[in-house]
Formats: structure tokens, sequence, C-alpha cells
């Protein structure tokens, strides 16, 4: 799970990590009164949107006065902002961080992350900060210096000290830049974070080592133990269809083609997402409907499939171990009967109770393409949402 940086910010603070003043702002208003109350000569105004890259695409505004912070509340609010990590759809901007502006000597950059590699934390540091890491880590590798922490004694305090040396840290702030790195680590492990980042990270004019920005993702499997991060979920940044799948329990990703997915198990979903690949399609979903889904919740699935405008045909590829083919058909019967099914519909089914499964498909009345295999079936969708 993400959340917005004026949270991160406010979480990293409960942990002794130095952060700017600031105070989120959901209205004009409101932004004009967090800059009265911060009275300090320069104000940054900044769009919160689930996603970086805003500095580039005018997200980021420097205010020297009240009237600044006000055009500037009035320009962000409500509008649409595009990064590059946004998509070309953008992201509609409702709440701004007015943040103290800051002396900014130099920015590096620091980030933490579970290395799939090793199975330990990483932490990461470079003394090219403000830019993209990915940006770095293609023209310069060499600048991204990297700390593998062992889970049994956590972060060391030479590591923390290695990587403020190996950035260039100045020598009189190292001190500082450790506990700094230091509580971020404990803040990652306590909070069960899976990202961390902070780009950059500034040293300032008066000598103080601060987070300008702050990133930070969440476990969804460790949420349960943290209400307090729960809370900040913001459901505007979130896909509708995914929000929707989440109550239901469906593991369903929105993708942007135009072949709707149903399928049973993580390895087949993301075997036939490759296969309609393969055969010159583009899937609109990845969906995994799990090994004990009830007819109702495949009937919720192939609602949210059929929400999505952009899809053009769907592919049911089941392969029923736990999975029974009778509940599917009964599933795809029923959304089918209550939204009036119009799109192409490939049905490969494999496994127990077919035989039950493809009768129920077959007397439903349904205009169903039946497929043998799941190439089979990858062929035939995309052949009917090319037509
Ligand atoms: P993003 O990563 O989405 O572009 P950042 O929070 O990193 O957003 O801000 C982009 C740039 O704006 C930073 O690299 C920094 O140069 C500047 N900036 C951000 N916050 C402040 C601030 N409080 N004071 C001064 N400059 C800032
Ligand atoms: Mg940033």
């Amino acid at each position: 799970m993400n959340i917005h940086e004026y949270q991160g910010k406010e979480v990293l603070r409960q942990y002794g990590v130095s952060v700017p003043r600031g105070q989120v702002a959901f209205s004009v208003e409101e932004a004009v009164a967090a800059a009265e109350k911060l009275g300090t000569p320069v104000c940054v105004v900044k769009a919160q949107i689930h996603a970086g890259g805003r500095g580039k695409a005018g997200g980021v505004k420097v205010a020297k006065s009240i009237e600044d912070v006000r055009a500037y509340a009035e320009q962000l609010l409500g509008k649409v902002l595009v990064t590059h990590q946004t998509g070309p759809e953008g992201k509609v901007v409702k709440r701004l961080l007015i943040e103290e502006g800051c002396d900014i000597k130099k920015e590096y950059y620091i980030g933490l992350v579970l290395d799939r590699g090793t199975g330990r934390v990483t932490v990461m540091a470079s003394e090219e900060g403000g830019m993209e890491i990915e940006e770095v880590a293609e023209r310069t590798p060499e600048k991204i210096i990297k700390e593998t922490v062992d889970p049994a004694i956590g972060l060391q305090a030479f590591q923390a000290r290695r990587l403020a040396y190996a950035i260039n840290i100045p020598n009189e702030l190292v001190g500082k830049t450790v506990k700094f790195i230091t509580a971020l680590y404990t803040a990652f492990i306590d909070k069960d974070c899976s990202i961390a980042e902070i780009n950059p990270l500034v040293v300032t004019g008066d000598g103080n080592v601060i987070a300008l920005d702050a990133k930070l993702n969440f476990d969804a499997n460790a949420l349960f133990r943290h209400k307090d991060i729960q809370e900040l979920r913001d459901l505007d940044e979130e896909d509708e269809k995914e929000i929707q799948a989440s109550k239901f329990d469906l593991s369903y990703i929105a993708l942007d083609g135009n072949i709707g997915c149903m399928v049973n198990g993580a390895g087949l979903a993301m075997a036939t997402m490759d296969i309609i690949k393969y055969y010159g399609g583009e899937p609109a979903n990845f969906l995994d409907v799990g090994g004990g889904a009830t007819t109702e919740k495949v009937t919720e699935a192939f609602k949210i499939i059929l929400s999505d405008e952009k899809v053009e045909g769907i592919f049911v590829n089941i392969f029923g171990g736990i999975m029974r083919c009778d509940v599917i058909a009964n599933g795809v019967v029923e959304a089918a009967r209550q939204l009036g099914l119009t799109k192409p519909l490939v049905v490969r089914l494999e496994g127990t109770n077919v035989e039950l499964g493809k009768k129920i498909l077959n007397e439903s009345g349904l205009n169903i393409i039946a497929a043998d295999s799941m190439a089979d079936g990858a062929r035939k969708i995309v052949q009917q949402v090319a037509v």
C-alpha cells in the first residue's frame, strides 16, 4: 500500500527522521492558513498524488509570499498532473502539502528496499540526488552504493557511516546522516515497509540533514498489525475496479489491454497473460479468482472484468483442481445474465467437474466459444477482438 508524501513524513517524524515542517491542505483557504501558520519567508506548495516526478511536471512550487501560496494552490488543486509515473491520463490533485522552504546545499538519495535476490533489506545511497534513481542506475551505476542488512543484528552504525562517506556527505555532517539513516531503517522495519525512498535527502545551508521527499510503501500482508497505517489509505488514488476486487478478496490488477482474463491460480493467470501476448493480444487485467471461490465471488469477478470499458472480449481459463469447473460455469452464467453479456467469450475448462461445467455453459444459451486448450483459447480470443 502506498501513502502520500505528507503522511510518509509524519510517520518518519515519529521515528526521529528529520523532515521539514509542513501541513496538508484540502482547499485554497487551508493552504493559505497553513502558510500563515508556518510563518517562513519561503513556502513550498506540493501536489500530493501517489506518483513521483511532480517537480518536473510543475507539481512543486516555491512561494515567496502568501499571495503566491494562494495563486499556486488555486492553480494546483483540481488540476490533472501528468508525470512520468502517472501514465498519460495523469492524476487529479486533491491535496497539497504546504511546507517550509528549505535552503538546499546539495541533494542526495537514500532508499531502502527488500532485495529479493538476497532476501535482505538493502540500503542504497547516492550523491546523485533529486534525479530518478533508475536513470542513475542506467547511466552511472557506480554512483549507487549499497549496504545489505543482516536481519539478525539490523543495520550497523559502521554501515551507515560507510554509506555517508561513500556519497561524500561533508565530514561534519556524517554523524547526523548516520542518525538519519538509522532512524529511517528503524521506521522501515517497525512499520513493515516494502520501500522507503528519500529523494532528495538534502544537506541544508545551516548544516542539517533532512528528507525533502518521502515515499513509503507498505507490505499489504502486514497491514493487519498497523491500524494507524491502514487509516492512511486514500481510495481516490486507487483503481475503482481494484478496490471492488479487494472487497471480495480477489487478486485483480487492472492493465491497459482489451482482453479480460478470468483465471484460477496466480501462475496460470500469469501464463494466460503471456500466451495472449504471444498471439498478439493485450490482456486487460490480471485476475486470480483463487481456489476456494464461491459462485458469488466468480460472479463478482466477472462483473469487475466487464466494468472495464476497454474490455472487448473475455477469456476464461480454468484448470479445476480445488476450484470446481461447475462453480466457475455458474458464476459466469449468473454474471452474464445479470449484465446481459454481448462481448465474445472464450472458455477453456479442464479438471474437476469439467463435464458438468461444460453442460452448464452449453445449456445457458450464452454464445460461448469453446476452446480445447490454453493456446487454442488464446488464439480464439485474440481473433475475436481483432474483428
Ligand atoms: P518529486 O520527486 O515528485 O519531483 P520532490 O518532493 O522530490 O517531488 O520535489 C522535487 C524538487 O523540489 C526537489 O528535488 C527539491 O529540489 C524541490 N523541493 C521539494 N521540497 C522542497 C522544499 N520544502 N524546499 C525547497 N525545495 C524543495
Ligand atoms: Mg522526489
